[in-house]
């Protein structure tokens, strides 16, 4: 068994090219749920959907997020009537009490529909009624997810990291706001001053998530350390399952060079080094690390160095047969 974390764009990329490698009736992934919010009544899980779209061949590639060819008709008539009603833009984030009311798994991540800042493609918007819709009918996001995965004939377990609300929050200058609001709708633009993930220290860790670490293969891709992999951390047991686990972690950076997305200046803001270097200082319970072949980082565990930059499946293959690699130096 090979449990994979991830996150919206690094650890996808991999999963693209890591099905003949590592085979898909024996793999889990485990997606972050702490950048799921509450739009419009719906709940929206941009990660554990990126991996549902991608393993069922769906994908949006341009964007990493959404489904491939989608049309927007709700998403521009939801824009269209909130500007015609003058309406500011959003994101409108709901009152703090309606934050803590209602549908739980939605706390403190809940915003107003009117005007919707993330585009919902409508294909896209389908998945998170459905989801929303079993939620309300008593069924738990991993049940919820199961029945997507399945919907979709994904091959392997597809699973959130926790059934309970973990919502990742940005301090700024200006206030806190979730990290939708801070990344989709500001552009990563208010300087970070900290990261909390709401709500992880009550949080479980979803019923198969530590059977799928503990002493197991695991594998956490190129992700986000703080906003991607930070919120499983924070969840109860998830660091000590990590303890007993093999587990080999690729580098979202080239030494302090990130492909993409805002790493480096989360890294700086919770106090570690933007860099690989960092990476390894977050992962203490990493046992070996894929890094880049012009990434010169003298690390104090055993690396296996590729190309690490993934534009297609055959460049995820190639990082997969790396991490292979690198999980036998070590097994
Ligand atoms: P998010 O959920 O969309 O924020 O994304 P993830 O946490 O899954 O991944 C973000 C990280 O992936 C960033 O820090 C990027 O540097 C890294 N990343 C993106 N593309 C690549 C790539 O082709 N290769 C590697 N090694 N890392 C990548």
């Amino acid at each position: 068994m090979t449990t994979f974390l991830s996150g919206g764009t690094g650890t996808p990329k991999l999963l693209d090219g890591a099905g003949d490698i590592f085979s898909p009736a024996e793999t889990t992934v485990v997606g972050n749920t702490g950048d799921d919010v509450e739009l419009g009544g719906l709940l929206v899980c941009p990660d554990v959907d990126t991996v549902l779209f991608q393993q069922a061949g769906e994908l949006d590639r341009e964007t990493w997020w959404g489904i491939a060819d989608d049309t927007t008709a709700t998403h521009h008539e939801l824009r269209r009537l909130a500007e015609s009603a003058d309406l500011a833009g959003g994101p409108r984030y709901l009152p703090d009490e309606r934050q803590t009311a209602g549908r739980r798994i939605s706390r403190w991540r809940r915003f107003s529909g009117v005007a919707e800042f993330m585009e919902i493609g409508d294909r896209d918007r389908a998945v998170h009624v459905t989801r929303t819709g079993l939620l309300d009918e008593g069924r738990t996001l991993t049940e919820t997810t199961r029945t997507l995965a399945d919907a979709f004939d994904v091959p392997l377990d597809l699973v959130p990291m926790s059934d309970d609300p973990v919502a990742s929050i940005v301090h700024t200058p200006e206030g806190p706001m979730h990290f939708q609001e801070f990344w989709v709708a500001r552009r990563g633009d208010p300087e970070v001053v900290d990261v909390e993930f709401r709500g992880a220290d009550e949080a479980e860790p979803a019923p198969p998530v530590l059977d799928a670490l503990r002493g197991e293969t695991v594998v956490v891709g190129p992700s986000n350390p703080v906003t991607s992999i930070g919120p499983m951390l924070a969840v109860d047991g998830v660091r000590e399952a990590l303890d007993d686990a093999t587990v080999v972690a690729v580098s979202p950076f080239v030494e302090d060079r990130v492909f993409s997305g805002p790493a480096a200046e989360l890294m700086a803001a919770v106090g570690y080094d933007p860099s690989t270097a960092g990476v390894a200082a977050a992962y203490p319970f990493a046992d070996a690390f894929v890094l880049d072949d012009a990434d010169g980082t003298d690390l104090d565990r055993p690396v296996v160095r590729t190309d690490t930059e993934m534009n297609d499946a055959e460049d995820g293959g190639r990082v997969a047969r790396a991490v292979a690699d690198a999980l036998a130096e070590v097994a």
